[in-house]
């Protein structure tokens, strides 16, 4: 075998930018028109028809805003509790914390990483308002066990389908459950617009609220009705993001196929990412388990698959979001053992469509050996 010190690192992410992508930007710059316009309408069109079955879109300036947008439409504030899971990224929580809201984390559970019914009814107070999860990675959230909780105790159900365009659960897109979802557009997502995020809207009001929202609370100029951000998508943007919408499936599928071909590799000595039944994975990442693991661990095969093999490997997210120093004054009173064991046991490991025959057997290869060794 060669050198590992002669072959190139493999990306964990690789965002797919080409000549029809940089084609459609020229053509808004030429138009002179540049910000929220004509591109910005078209893609909330066609990203409603494409991923979220018809459902209206409102495009915005990251995913981010999305969520904060949805929750202010959906009339979170100060003195409601949004129940959310603590392994994901802090941006989850962020958003219920800047609308005033308290959000409280619930456990997950171990198979798909996704927020637990059981913990969310465990974590329902009188001021809950809502239950927000994640699809985390790209595997749809268990909808119809908290949608049960939510239907229960009258609580609101959003989504934050940032890793999951194109998932879909018994048979309905992601995106098409929640008051509202949100798609984040930046680079390492599935698809991208460069930043940017895509709020599906359960209703004609909610999508107004966060037009609202996004341009200063104007629907006409200088009558503004709500007091609102600049959150707005600008047609540069739209371009980039229209053109990814038409290669989005495709991609999807190449990541399917490279993690059907994973988990054949790699069965036999790590924890694959199982599917639950009716539920499509769209992979925005191929996490593993190094079961019994603890963080030092995990974070040593992490090096070594780095350094000795050249495989870009991520760990998503190595601090539940409770223990962030940021979100620590929100940490609930109890453990929440599931979120500790996956934030100490997971790996995730290249699957992006950019990824060649000879990059996933160098990946097995790499996992086989440094898991494989006893690490
Ligand atoms: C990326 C991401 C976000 C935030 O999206 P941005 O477009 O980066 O603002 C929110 N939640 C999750 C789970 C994400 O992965």
């Amino acid at each position: 075998m060669t050198a590992t010190e002669d072959l190139p690192m493999i990306p964990a992410a690789r965002p797919i930018i080409g000549d029809e992508e940089r084609a459609a930007v020229d053509r808004v710059m030429r138009s002179g028109m540049v910000a929220q316009g004509p591109e910005v309408a078209a893609f909330e069109s066609e990203f409603a028809q494409v991923l979220v079955g018809g459902r209206e879109c409102v495009a915005v300036n990251s995913g981010t805003s999305g969520l904060h947008l949805g929750l202010l439409a959906a009339g979170i504030g100060a003195g409601d509790e949004v129940i959310v899971p603590s392994f994901t990224f802090a941006a989850t929580a962020n958003a219920v914390a800047l609308t005033g809201a308290t959000p409280v984390f619930a456990d997950i559970s171990p198979d798909t990483f996704n927020l637990d019914p059981g913990s969310v009814r465990a974590a329902i107070t009188e001021r809950t308002a809502a239950v927000m999860p994640v699809h985390l990675y790209g595997h749809p959230a268990d909808m119809d066990g908290l949608g049960a909780v939510a239907s229960e105790h009258g609580l609101a159900l959003f989504e934050d389908a940032a890793q999951a365009h194109g998932a879909s659960y018994h048979g309905s897109p992601v995106g098409s459950f929640g008051v509202f979802a949100m798609f984040s557009l930046y680079p390492t997502k599935n698809m991208t617009s460069g930043e940017g995020g895509m709020v599906a809207c359960a209703d004609e009001d909610i999508a107004r609220g966060v037009r609202l929202l996004r341009n200063q609370g104007m629907e006409r100029q200088y009558a503004n009705e709500v007091i609102g951000l600049n959150n707005r998508m600008t047609d540069i943007h739209a371009a980039i993001g229209r053109v990814q919408l038409t290669k989005v499936w495709g991609w999807t599928e190449t990541r399917r196929a490279n993690a059907a071909w994973l988990d054949e590799a790699l069965g036999d000595v790590v924890v694959v990412p199982p599917v639950r039944e009716g539920c499509t994975h769209v992979y925005h990442q191929y996490t593993i388990r190094i079961e019994g693991a603890s963080a030092a661990e995990r974070d040593r095969v992490v090096t070594a698959l780095r350094e000795e093999h050249k495989v870009g490997c991520g760990v998503y997210y190595p601090t539940p979001n409770h223990e962030l120093v940021s979100l620590a004054r929100f940490a609930p009173a109890h453990e929440l053992p599931e979120t500790a064991r996956a934030a100490a046991e997971v790996i995730s490991l290249p699957v992006h469509p950019s990824l060649s025959q000879g990059d996933l057997e160098r990946v097995a290869a790499a996992v086989h050996a440094v898991v494989g060794a006893g690490a």
